[in-house]
């Protein structure tokens, strides 16, 4: 889907009109073609700061530096010489004295991020902090955090939280490499949860992070479930992509450029829990990632809705996917190590007009990986939903112009994220090295205004 403001605001005949208009100008994002890297962080440069008493610095230090980056600890004294990325350890603070280190450490900062930049703050996690003052500290970073990637989004800079759970520091090398890279363009605004609750992997490659391992990906014969399974590919996995049977021809597309196999099958078909399970075992002996993507919109407003528009939605977008995963996880389909990830949606944060049914079932999902996450912690599995915001999809296509050009400049970075966009952040929480993150909900919105 064509971005006309963004095509005429970089064009040279058109920007200065756009400017002069007092139209948005956003920036074009970066995004990364090929898979991860062992050293992410080669050409770029990496402010690091923290407050006094911080415990995930060290860790953080060891991440970026792992990753390949020129760590600064000091803003570079040459005017004007931009940073690539901030990581600051906020974990230190502790009371409203101590918060001043916020403003102190990132008022000269804003102004020398480089296009494109990343920012990453660690706090605490709030009901870990000690007193209830503490706590507050530690929530407060939150909306620090949210308001300086509303500030500095123009320029297609992300700024994310990650609340880090005392011993949990050492697991901060995906979720550093994560959102201090190019992978995470349009994840900005967003708080995580890094955890010691679910045991360790054996190994976490750095690249290649699925070689070996076996994904599912529903709903995989276009869109973001199409991107997902070429993302997933790129790291290594066998990916099955399954979709309807009137997709036959679509999935096996999709199925053959990602050199993987297709599953026709209804979601929502009596027999698909059994049918899934068997051939996910014969074929492979099981699964280590399942993408829950397929989902599907009827939207009406409440006071018009049929009750089979609201049966269809909650067929597919709910009692499929439980179904699904009482018969992976009840047969043992799903690999000890496993990974869950749950197409969400901003309209199961926030709720949507003339979207009851769908919200419903995207906040659905919300409410279930909460649940089901600490119930798979031992069996080293995460689970974890993903709530996209406007993406440039056949879904947004059947908006009406306007809708849709609101829809796209309604978030931080001004304009519509790219199915690729989520993929990268399923596919971030697909690897061994998310395993500190689970019972998580993240959104990939650009920061939407909308459930901000
Ligand atoms: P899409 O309509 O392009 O693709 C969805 C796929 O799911 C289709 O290929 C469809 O055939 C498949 N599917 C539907 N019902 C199925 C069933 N019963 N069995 C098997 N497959 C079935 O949608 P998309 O935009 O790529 O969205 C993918 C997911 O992301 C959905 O869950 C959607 O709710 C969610 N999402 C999308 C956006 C967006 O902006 N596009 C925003 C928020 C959430």
């Amino acid at each position: 889907m064509a971005d006309q403001l963004m095509k005429l605001a970089h064009h040279p005949l058109t920007g200065g009109l756009v400017r002069a208009l007092g139209l948005p100008s956003p920036t074009p994002l970066a995004r990364a073609s090929g898979g991860y890297t062992a050293r992410p962080f080669a050409d770029r440069t990496v402010l690091l700061g923290g407050a006094p008493g911080g415990f995930a610095t060290t860790e953080g230090r060891r991440a970026l530096q792992g990753g390949g980056a020129a760590v600064l600890e000091a803003l570079p004294t040459e005017e004007g010489r931009a940073v690539d990325g901030v990581l600051f350890d906020a974990t230190g603070l502790a009371s409203p004295a101590d918060a001043r280190a916020l403003h102190d450490f990132f008022h000269p900062v804003v102004r020398r991020l480089a296009r494109n930049a990343r920012v990453l703050v660690l706090a605490s996690l709030p009901e870990e902090a000690g007193a209830p003052a503490a706590a507050a500290i530690a929530r407060g970073v939150e909306g620090f955090v949210r308001s300086l990637g509303k500030e500095v989004g123009r320029r297609g800079v992300t700024a994310n939280l990650a609340y880090v759970a005392r011993g949990a520091e050492v697991r901060l090398e995906g979720p550093v490499r994560f959102f201090c890279g190019v992978h995470s363009t349009y994840v900005s605004g967003q708080a995580v949860r890094v955890t010691p609750a679910v045991r360790a992997p054996e190994a976490v490659p750095l690249h290649a992070a699925l070689a070996g391992k076996v994904a599912l990906v529903t709903g995989a014969a276009r869109g973001i479930g199409a991107a997902t399974a070429e993302r997933l590919a790129q790291e290594g996995a066998r990916v099955v992509c399954l979709d309807v049977p009137a997709l036959r021809e679509a999935l096996g597309a999709t199925a053959k450029a990602v050199g993987g196999e297709s599953l026709a099958l209804d979601v929502t078909s009596p027999d698909a829990p059994a049918r899934l399970v068997a051939a996910l075992k014969e074929r492979h002996g099981g699964v280590d990632v399942v993408v829950h993507n397929a989902g599907i919109t009827r939207d009406r407003t409440l006071a018009k809705m049929t009750s089979q528009e609201w049966e269809q939605v909650l067929a597919v977008n709910l009692a499929a996917i439980l179904a699904a995963d009482e018969a992976l996880l009840g047969q043992g389909a799903l690999r000890d190590g496993g990974r869950l990830v749950y197409l969400s949606s901003i309209s199961g944060v926030a709720g949507n007009f003339g979207q009851a049914n769908y919200a419903a079932t995207k906040a659905a999902l919300i409410g279930y990986v909460a649940a089901l996450a600490p119930r798979l912690a031992s069996r080293g599995i995460c689970a974890n939903a993903v709530a996209p915001g406007f993406i440039e999809t056949a879904m947004v296509a059947k908006m009406p112009l306007l809708t849709r050009e609101v829809g796209r400049r309604l978030n931080a970075l001004s304009q519509g994220g790219q199915p690729r966009d989520v993929a990268e952040l399923v596919t971030f929480l697909s690897t061994p090295g998310a395993f500190g993150l689970t019972g998580n909900t993240v959104r990939v919105c650009g920061q939407g205004l909308i459930g901000a």
